[in-house]
């Protein structure tokens, strides 16, 4: 390269499992892209930002949020998530559905700084009563689930829609069992798209659900506790478990309000099924925990023994392919100027998973800053500065 870059971030440790990368260096941008990785940069740069001491990654995706803010009550605002979470790529999962995902396109993906990819919902109105005052699945009444409306929607909004998302289980979907689960799959297969299916409490059963998945589709909530457990209570992984990751299925984190284990996830791992992707679904009844933000998923992963570069593979390289986007997720030179800054800080941290077991950690990421067009954007200090898109005192529900 010759002339200037536009930013530099020195000498950070940088951690990229798409190159293999994982050492101190420099990263450089120009033009809105990754320009150079390297030790002891010397071009010249408009912006150097000192950034040792902390790990620098390609910017992280969260493959499970909901940020349909306003229109949904369950939705967060996407920028702030963002600096907390330390992303700048969120995965919608499902928020919005045919019925109303012409006002998330419109009014909170086209201006959002931070890319936000949307799994559509197979039920009409999305996910629509997502509160602690008012609790209605989405999948409760078929008569919302109309596969031929979602192909319609996909079809115009083809640019945008990366797969589509169902919420199958006693109670996303009352009495309806299986049923939307196979109405989202002739979708998917209609338009060629991959499936997301959360799975609460039979019925339908994880089996059933498993067994349905194809190559490339995703089962998020993939380390829930009792019942629809991926382990019997002796530990031991279910085959149809084993059976599914065989054939390609990726299994997501989807941590959310009651959707992970900690004892699970220990046994998960001890027995070296880790998981493909970690994810937050971080939403307005869990942002004040167990869940905060993708940050605090990665770092109970990272205090549960996942090694640092494996543990931002499934934030980088492993959702950037599940979304069939080898763009995304890399700092190969020529790809999106993006990256996330942060600390691995060291102390006394207690993690709680949704039945309030603890995890005795000793490390915490906290997220420094975020480069999203080549620019440098440090995260604040205090929660009250983060940068948001939207008000949010009209945010602000009654329920938490
Ligand atoms: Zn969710």
């Amino acid at each position: 390269m010759t002339g200037k870059y536009g930013l530099i971030l020195k000498n950070g440790r940088v951690v990229c499992p798409a190159q293999g990368l994982n050492g101190v260096m420099d990263v450089a941008f120009a033009d809105g892209k990754v320009a150079a990785v390297g030790a002891n940069l010397t071009t010249p740069a408009t912006e150097v930002v000192d950034v040792s001491g902390h790990v620098v990654t390609p910017g992280l995706i969260d493959m499970h949020t909901h940020v349909y803010w306003g229109a949904t009550s369950m939705s967060l605002d996407p920028l702030e998530m963002a600096y907390l979470s330390g992303v700048t790529t969120m995965v919608d999962a499902g928020t919005a559905g045919p019925g109303n995902f012409l006002g998330f396109r419109h009014f909170v993906i086209e201006p959002s700084p931070v890319r936000i990819i949307p799994f559509l919902n197979i039920a009409f109105p999305g996910i629509f009563a997502y509160s602690k005052a008012v609790m209605v699945g989405e999948c409760g009444d078929i008569r919302l689930l109309d596969p031929k409306e979602c192909v319609r929607v996909i079809l115009e909004n083809r640019d945008m829609i990366a797969g589509l998302k169902v919420r199958v289980g006693r109670i996303a979907g009352g009495n309806s069992g299986i049923i939307p689960l196979d109405l989202t799959l002739a979708a998917a297969e209609e338009t060629g798209l991959p499936v997301m299916s959360h799975l609460d409490d039979p019925p339908p059963t994880r089996k059933e659900v498993l067994d349905r998945l194809r190559p490339g589709d995703i089962l998020t909530h993939c380390f829930k506790p009792f019942p629809n457990a991926p382990i019997r209570s002796d530990g031991e992984i279910f085959e149809e478990v084993k059976l599914a990751r065989d054939r390609g299925v990726y299994f997501d984190i989807g941590h959310g309000a009651f959707s992970f284990g900690i004892r699970v996830a220990r046994s998960m791992l001890e027995q070296g099924f880790a998981p493909d992707i970690i994810s937050s679904d971080v939403h307005a009844l869990n942002r004040n925990g167990p869940v905060f933000d993708q940050m605090a998923t990665l770092s109970k992963f990272y205090c549960l023994g996942m090694s640092l570069s494996d543990v931002i593979k499934a934030s980088s390289t492993t959702p950037a392919a599940a979304l069939r986007r080898p763009d995304l997720g890399t700092l190969k030179p020529g790809s999106h100027g993006e990256a996330t800054i942060f600390k691995i800080e060291e102390g006394s941290f207690e993690y709680k998973d949704a039945l309030s077991e603890t995890l005795d950690g000793k490390y915490r990421f906290r997220c420094k800053g975020l480069v999203m067009k080549g620019r440098y954007g440090a995260a604040p200090a205090t929660a009250e500065e983060l940068p948001r898109m939207f008000d949010r005192r009209i945010a602000r529900c009654n329920c938490c």
